[in-house]
C-alpha cells in the first residue's frame, strides 16, 4: 500500500469521502489515505491526525515527500483535539476497534457540529459504533463489508438525520450487531464473519460448560446462546466449513 495504491479496506474508505470534501482522517498512521485523496483531486483540504510519535513523523513526511503540505495539514494529537470547529465537513476513522472509534466520536462531540459525513471502519465491535451513532442522532446511509488478506472488514458511513430509519425494516437487536444493511445483503463475506462468530460463541459456550456451576457462569451461558440463536436465524441454519 502507498498513496498511489491503497488496500482495498482503505480504498472503500475512500469511495465515502464525498467529492471535494474538507477530510479529517483521524489515526491516519502513513497519511496514505488524504494523501490518495488529495492525489487524486478528491478533496479540497484534508487533515491526517495521529496521537503517536512515530505515525505521526511518518505522516509528515509522506505528506511533504508527495509535495501535499499545502492540501494536507498533519497534526498532532488525541482524536478530535486536532480539529478545530468548522475544519472538516468529513470525518474518517478506520483500522481501529469499534469502541475505541465510539470513544473519540464522543469525546470530540462539540467538533462534529459542521460535519456532515462520518466514514467508519471499525476492525472490530461495529456494535459500538451503531449504538453511539443511534444515541447521537446519526442515520448509517451506507454499509460495506470486504474481505481482504483473509480479513473482514465493516465500512459504515454516516450523516446527521433520522437514527432509527435503517432499523425500520429489519430486527433491532439483529440489525445493530450485524448491520441492518449488511443484514438485508447477506453477502459472502457478512455469512463468512457469521458463521466465525457462531463458532467462536459455541467454543466459549463450551468453556463455560466446564466451569464450576454459579450465577455468573449461567447468566454468561444464556448471553451466548443468545447470541447463537439470533446468528442463527440470521443465516438461516446456514451450515458450511466454517461452522
Ligand atoms: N487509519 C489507518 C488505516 O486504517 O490503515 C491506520 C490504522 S492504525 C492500525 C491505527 C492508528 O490510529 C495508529 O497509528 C494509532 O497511533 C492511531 N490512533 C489510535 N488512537 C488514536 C487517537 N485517540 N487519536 C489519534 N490517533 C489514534
Amino acid at each position: 500500500m502507498n498513496t498511489d495504491k491503497l488496500s482495498v479496506r482503505l480504498e472503500t474508505v475512500a469511495k465515502y469521502v464525498p467529492f471535494g470534501a474538507r477530510v479529517a482522517d483521524i489515526g491516519s498512521d502513513h497519511a496514505y489515505l488524504p494523501s490518495y485523496l488529495a492525489k487524486n483531486g478528491r478533496i479540497s483540504f484534508g487533515i491526517a491526525g495521529e496521537v503517536a510519535k512515530g505515525p505521526f513523523q511518518s505522516a509528515e513526511k509522506n505528506v511533504m515527500a508527495e509535495g501535499l503540505s499545502d492540501i494536507i495539514s498533519v497534526r498532532m494529537g488525541d482524536g478530535l483535539e486536532v480539529i478545530q470547529p468548522g475544519d472538516a465537513d468529513c470525518i474518517t476513522i478506520a483500522g481501529m476497534g469499534g469502541s475505541l472509534i465510539a470513544d473519540i466520536l464522543d469525546k470530540g462531540k462539540e467538533k462534529l457540529a459542521t460535519v456532515r459525513r462520518l466514514v467508519l471502519q471499525p476492525n472490530i465491535n461495529a456494535i459500538a459504533i451503531r449504538q453511539w451513532l443511534i444515541d447521537n442522532e446519526w442515520e448509517l446511509i451506507s454499509e460495506e463489508i470486504i474481505e481482504e488478506d483473509n480479513k473482514i472488514y465493516e465500512i459504515l458511513a454516516a450523516e446527521k438525520g433520522d437514527a432509527l430509519k435503517p432499523y425500520r425494516d429489519v430486527p433491532f437487536e439483529t440489525g445493530i450487531l450485524v448491520g441492518p444493511f449488511l443484514l438485508q445483503r447477506k453477502e459472502a463475506p457478512f455469512t463468512k464473519k457469521w458463521l466465525l462468530e457462531k463458532k467462536n460463541w459455541k467454543r466459549i459456550y463450551e468453556q463455560l460448560e466446564s466451569a464450576a456451576p454459579s450465577a455468573e457462569t449461567e447468566e454468561k451461558k444464556q448471553e451466548v446462546v443468545k447470541k447463537i440463536n439470533l446468528i442463527e436465524e440470521v443465516l438461516d441454519n446456514e451450515e458450511s466449513e466454517w461452522s
